[in-house]
Order: structure tokens, then C-alpha cells, then sequence
């Protein structure tokens, strides 16, 4: 959500006149946009303000903002501990980011704008503070050229005790299918080719208008029929919410991927409740047995929490079993992190020692590791069709730069979302192609790209780069037009 808000806000600076900056020192504004979900994340913002502080000083002209849920969630307390800080402006007021850019460097002040918080007014009055504005896109400013995120809905209804998304995204409010399908029409034009539609709980999707009501499972027959576009993935799903009707739109439309990402939370009942997720371990299981049958080979992950309030080592070993039998492809394991303004901050006590919280943290990691890697053998010997996404993390790092035509260690994805490594000319990046899978790793599979194709591509040695790669743009490091 994160990446896609950060396209948006570059995209109407750069109408603007504005351009990426390669480094802080040569930026006129630099904006950090920010998450909330744990203290971490937060805490690694502040120390962040704290660098900038010295570069303000020397440069008072510089603009420094903080966009995202952290300035929703934090408002003026950014200014309080940051005073240097020029900008605040929450999630849901980011289209504004380049007019109180105007107004910092017109001598207005410090700005701040951020929505109504949850209890301020009717659901209406709050949902109209959040405001969203999708169709503003910006090809250069994406994880690749190829692949796109889009919006399907903003906020979230469900209230998990844990989470403070609800609070600092606000309501959910879903947005027009036609909207979609137009923004997804005008990507695959850019050549984009996969696209990850995105929302809280993506599957709780749902448009009512003039009697007719779109899920996501009519979402997704509208954008399988666009000409050029080859893969559709959608995140994340409640559990609750994996309706049979979107689990047999997967089976049967052919660019749908097969990989589903429905964070269980935990395994324990008890917890469950105490998160407030609503649904048991019996009703997740049996979501699960359902995809299983209608799609035996679709991967499925989930994320989990350990060290939540109150968890024994009972609860703790019922996410362990549910991590050995359910198979996951991979989960994402977080230690619970308290959030002010959460049911759980206010109503329950953070009392699982952090050692307690880490230890189960490495012993879930453990577990998942070993189902992952049994998951991913099962691979060895097949061949799969893979997007090429680019160098491999390898590559990437030895700023290996062969040309187009030169060979390199490449990394794709396949149709159920696994990492496939394989030597193969950059050219291919963008392209789908077949890969004869050798070998199998707990986070990812490595193989060769299959003869029919390997035979069209000259085979030239690894050439690596005599200069060092250069540094990447800072993400949110913004250059005022000369
Ligand atoms: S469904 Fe997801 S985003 Fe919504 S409150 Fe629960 S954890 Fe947070």
C-alpha cells in the first residue's frame, strides 16, 4: 500500500515539475512516507528525523515531510519531538502533498493535514476525510515497468484488536470496478503485464450500484478479459471472506495466479478471540480444505503473530501446529508490538517477556522454514512458466551489468508466486518464459530455462561491472525544478 501511495505523491510532484534526487544532500525536499503497524517501523522513522536535523540546519530551505499512517496516527506529536519538520499529511490527504509543498516554500509555515479520526464524526463524515486519488500513475516509480499495483479498496471495517489500520486508514470504501478496469487498461498500455490488486482485506471487496453488486470475483472476469495483461494477483484476504464463488474465479480464469495470501494470526482459539479477528481455527481449516480441493496447487500463506497478550505456551504450540500441518508457502512471523489506540494497547496487557516473544519468533521461523523448503521440492524436476522480474539478489548485489544480451543470474516469479533463480540475458526481464526447475531452497527455486528457449539465446560469459553500481535513488528524495 505503501509503495503505491509513494508512485502517487512522486507522480503529482513530478506534473508539478519536481524529479528524483540521487542523493538526500542534492534533494530541496525529502518526504518519508511511514507505517505504523509495528513500534519499529516508527521508531526507525524518528531516528531518520534525527539524521535530517543536521542537513535542515545547514539548509533551511529544505523541505522535510512525513506522509503515511505514522502522521495520521501521531499528528502533531511529529513536531513536537521533530520540530524541523515542515509537513504532516496522513494517508488520506496525499493528493494535497504538492500544494502544501507550495505553501512550506512560499513562506506559509509548517503544514499540517491529516483526516478525522474514527470517533469524530459519522462514519460518512470520517470516510469523506480519507480521500483517494488512484488514477494518478507514474511508470517510473514502480517495483518494475512490467508489474503495477492497484487499489481496490482504502481502509478497513474489521477492528482486530492488534491492528491500527482501521484507525489511521480509516473506513473501508471501495472503489468503482470501471475505475479499475480503465486504470488497469492504461497499465497494461505502459506494458505492464501483471497486476497485484491491493487492499486491507482485498477479498472483502464489494461495489453496489444501481441494483447490481461487484465482488472481486466479478472484478477479477473484468480485468482477465483485457488484451495484453498476463497475470492478476490479489492481497490480502480475511479468512472469512474466501468466498466459494472467488476461490472457483481463481481456478477458472487463466491469468488469475494461484496464490493466495490469508493471514491466520494464530492458532489458538483463545487468542483468536482475544484478537478479535473473527473466526475460529476449525472455520480457517476449513476455508483452507476448500481451496485445497478446487486448487490443489495454489500456494497459500498467512501471516502470524507470536507473543500476543496473554499467550501461553499452549497457545503458542497450537500456531506451531497449525504452521507443521497447513502447508503454508511461506508466513510472515511478526512479535506482537503494542499500538496505541488499539483495543488490544488499551484493554489487554503486553505481558510476554521480549526474550519469550523472540524465542517463539526463531521457532516459528524454524518450522515454516522446514514446511517451506518440503513445499518447494515438490517442484524439482517440473517446469514452470515464470515473469522476469530482474537480476537476482546475488546479482543485484555484485552490480553485475552485462547488457542486454549478456548473461546474468536473473529472479522471476511463477504462477503460484515462487522465486525462481536461473542464468539467463537481461534482455528477458519483462518476459514470461519456461524454466525446468533443478533444485529447491526453503524461500525460493533455481533451475534453467527450457531448451526450446535457452537454444534462441546466445549464451555469453557473466560480465560484471568495473565501477561500482550506483548508489539508487533515495526513494522519497525530491529535486525542486531549476
Ligand atoms: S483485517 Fe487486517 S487491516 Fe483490518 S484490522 Fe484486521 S489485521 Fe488490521
Amino acid at each position: 500500500m505503501n509503495v503505491l501511495d509513494s508512485e502517487l505523491v512522486v507522480a503529482a510532484l513530478r506534473r508539478q515539475g519536481w524529479e528524483m534526487a540521487a542523493t538526500t544532500a542534492e534533494a530541496d525536499a525529502v518526504f518519508y512516507n511511514t507505517c505504523s503497524v509495528r513500534q519499529h517501523a516508527e521508531d526507525k522513522i524518528y531516528s531518520a528525523l534525527g539524521r535530517i536535523r543536521s542537513e535542515k540546519e545547514k539548509r533551511p530551505a529544505l523541505v522535510v515531510g512525513v506522509l503515511g499512517c505514522m502522521a495520521q496516527k501521531d499528528q502533531a506529536l511529529i513536531r513536537a519531538r521533530a520540530p524541523w519538520v515542515d509537513l504532516v499529511v496522513g494517508p488520506g490527504q496525499l493528493h494535497r502533498v504538492p500544494g502544501l509543498v507550495d505553501l512550506v516554500l512560499g513562506g506559509g509555515g509548517p503544514q499540517m493535514e491529516v483526516s478525522l479520526d474514527r470517533k469524530a464524526g459519522s462514519r460518512d463524515a470520517v470516510a469523506q476525510s480519507f480521500e483517494s486519488y488512484d488514477p494518478d500513475r507514474d511508470p517510473a516509480m514502480r517495483p518494475t515497468p512490467f508489474q503495477a499495483f492497484i487499489r481496490t479498496q482504502t481502509g478497513c471495517d474489521k477492528f482486530c484488536a492488534f491492528c491500527v489500520v482501521p484507525r489511521v486508514r480509516g473506513p473501508e470504501q471501495a472503489r468503482p470496478p470501471e475505475a479499475m478496469v480503465a486504470e488497469a487498461k492504461k497499465l497494461v498500455a505502459e506494458g505492464c503485464r501483471e497486476i497485484t490488486l491491493i487492499g486491507q482485506t482485498v477479498n472483502s471487496y464489494r461495489w453496489a450500484d444501481g441494483g447490481k453488486t461487484t465482488r472481486l470475483a466479478d472484478l477479477l472476469v473484468m480485468l482477465d478479459a483485457i488484451d495484453g495483461l498476463d497475470r492478476i494477483k490479489f492481497v490480502t484476504n480475511y479468512p472469512r471472506d474466501m468466498t466459494p464463488d472467488l476461490i472457483a474465479a481463481v481456478r477458472d480464469l487463466p491469468k488469475v495466479c494461484h496464490y493466495l495470501h490469508v493471514p491466520a494470526q494464530h492458532g489458538s482459539d483463545d487468542v483468536l478471540t482475544r484478537m478479535k479477528r473473527g473466526y475460529t481455527i476449525g472455520e480457517y481449516m476449513e476455508m483452507l480444505s476448500r481451496v485445497r480441493e478446487e486448487l490443489p496447487h495454489a500456494a497459500v500463506t498467512s501471516d502470524f503473530i507470536v507473543g500476543f497478550c496473554g499467550e501461553t505456551d499452549a497457545e503458542f504450540e497450537a500456531t506451531l501446529d497449525l504452521v507443521r500441518s497447513a502447508g503454508f508457502k511461506n508466513s510472515f512471523i511478526f512479535k506482537y508490538s503494542p499500538r496505541p489506540g488499539t483495543k488490544a494497547f488499551e484493554r489487554q496487557a503486553d505481558d510476554v517477556p521480549e526474550a519469550v516473544k523472540k524465542e517463539r519468533n526463531n521457532i516459528l521461523l524454524e518450522a515454516q522454514a522446514e514446511v517451506s523448503l518440503a513445499g518447494n521440492r515438490r517442484f524439482i524436476g517440473s517446469r514452470q512458466q515464470v515473469l522476469v522480474e530482474g537480476l537476482s539478489t546475488r546479482d543485484e548485489k555484485r552490480a553485475v551489468n552485462p547488457g542486454p544480451d549478456g548473461v546474468a543470474q536473473l529472479t522471476g516469479r511463477t504462477m503460484c508466486d515462487r522465486i525462481v533463480v536461473f542464468d539467463a540475458p537481461l534482455r528477458l526481464v519483462g518476459r514470461l518464459v519456461d524454466v525446468d526447475i533443478e533444485s529447491a531452497g526453503a524461500w525460493s527455486l533455481a533451475g534453467t530455462v527450457a531448451a526450446g528457449v535457452a537454444d534462441a539465446l546466445p549464451l555469453e560469459a557473466l560480465r560484471y561491472s568495473d565501477e561500482a553500481a550506483p548508489p539508487p535513488p533515495t526513494l522519497h528524495s525530491i529535486k525542486l525544478p531549476t
